[in-house]
């Protein structure tokens, strides 16, 4: 059995990109998708490029805050990458990169978005604190509700549609062997790497590897016991939204600091809204949450989101709500993204966790330059290192 350089466990955003970077820097790749590319959060997501600071990092505590202000390095990054992507890829994709508001209405959500925009300032982003009136001027669709707003030129957003299909057919096209319905059942180490078997349909196929990229969204967790480790990434199902089109109503993307909320016009007009807002994963046979089944919408989140979105950007209230959906996607335990080599299991990395279609690109830049050998620092304080003590008993390389 020829031996590849890298399987790649997970046909989404991150798997189909890393894939990409990998064949272009001649490596011989297969990507295994249970499903079909972008089955999961990659083609389900809202679209944001959001480089401020996520509201859910502001909501844990200072300590917490202050941790997942770490991400700010990579955003910057992230920043250049979606530039080079649309000048690499074309305007299919849809990246509209026009500026991005996260809006304040209470004394204390401006102070917190004071806090967080000199968090961001000291970590390299141009975010400026502007006030209601100015806000409006940008966005004018925006109420008088909002009294300040943190708004940064480069934040956008870009089509999960078009993303990883884009990647993956340039992969293809490199020569990456892209498995689809076929899912990983096993693994074992051997003297030249990591031996893989994945089924599809009725058969099983095996495959031998040099290193394996974990590149599994909310599955990560399941896909890491099968190598014997612990990876501490956790599903969390959440609520979308989508209007009828409209004419141009809304050139940036929307946030709130206090309320779960994220909006944007999309290329065909639709409104897009979102944020955070909770669903309810169903459970398996085994009582564990069923990432394969869609989520169950909670109509609490619906009223919620849609209450919010039409308090802070009024115009959208006009709008017949024509589809929400729900997706899974994951977190780690400190919130900020999980990339890089398990060091108690050489040669397989992993990457999750995060807002990895804004960072998805990105970490597949640079993930691959890792897989390669190559040196590559910037990624250094994602490793999954940091979680290393769950893992002093796990492992082995033993087949
Ligand atoms: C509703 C929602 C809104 C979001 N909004 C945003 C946003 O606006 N901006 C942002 O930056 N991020 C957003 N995210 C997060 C973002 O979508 C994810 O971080 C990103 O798509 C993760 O990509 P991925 O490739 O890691 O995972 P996925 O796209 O989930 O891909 C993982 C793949 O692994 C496959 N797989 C699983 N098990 C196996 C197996 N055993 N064998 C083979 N294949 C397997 C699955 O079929 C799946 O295709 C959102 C997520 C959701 C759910």
């Amino acid at each position: 059995m020829k031996r590849l350089d890298v399987v790649v466990i997970g046909g989404g955003l991150v798997g189909a990109a890393t894939a990409f970077r990998l064949a272009q820097a001649g490596a011989s790749v297969a990507v295994v998708e249970a499903g079909y590319p972008n089955i999961g959060a990659s083609g389900a997501n809202a679209g944001s490029l959001h480089f401020q600071l996520e509201r859910r990092f502001l909501e844990n505590g200072e300590a917490l805050a202050d941790q997942a202000a770490q991400v700010l390095s990579l955003n910057r990054l992230a920043i250049e990458e979606w530039r080079r992507l649309d000048a690499e890829m074309g305007p299919d994709l849809h990246i509209h990169m026009r500026g991005g508001l996260m809006v304040a209405e209470t004394a204390d959500q401006v102070r917190t978005l004071e806090r967080k925009v000199a968090r961001e300032v000291e970590g390299g982003l141009d975010t400026r604190l502007i006030d209601g009136a100015e806000a409006r001027t940008i966005a004018p669709g925006l109420s008088e509700a909002v009294t300040a707003a943190a708004y940064l030129p480069s934040e956008g957003h870009a089509d999960p549609k078009a993303l990883t299909p884009a990647f993956m057919t340039r992969a293809q096209t490199g020569g990456v062997q892209l498995l689809q319905g076929a899912r990983l059942t096993a693994a074992g180490a051997d003297a030249q790497g990591y031996r893989l078997t994945v089924r599809r349909g009725e058969a099983d196929i095996e495959l031998a590897t040099r290193k394996v990229l974990i590149a599994a969204g909310a599955w990560t967790g399941r896909i890491g016991e099968l190598f014997n480790l612990h990876l501490p990434i956790y599903p969390v199902a959440l609520l979308m939204n989508v209007t009828e089109r409209a004419p141009p109503i809304l050139e940036q993307l929307i946030q709130h600091v206090g309320q779960r909320l994220s909006m944007k016009q999309a290329h065909a007009g639709n409104m897009l809204i979102g944020g955070g807002w909770p669903s309810r994963m169903l459970l398996d046979a085994a009582g564990r949450f069923d990432l394969d089944r869609p989520a169950e919408l909670l109509t609490p989140s619906l009223a919620g989101n849609l209450g919010v979105a039409s308090r802070i950007f009024p115009p959208v209230a006009e709008l017949n709500l024509i589809r929400s959906w729900t997706g899974i996607t994951a977190i780690t335990a400190d919130q900020t993204p999980l990339v890089g080599e398990v060091p108690q299991a050489p040669g397989v990395y992993v990457a999750a966790g995060g807002s990895a279609f804004t960072l998805g690109p990105v970490f597949a830049r640079l993930l691959a330059r890792l897989i390669l050998d190559e040196r590559e620092d910037r990624l250094s304080i994602f490793s999954p290192a940091r979680f290393g003590h769950l893992n002093s008993f796990m492992g082995g390389r033993l087949a």
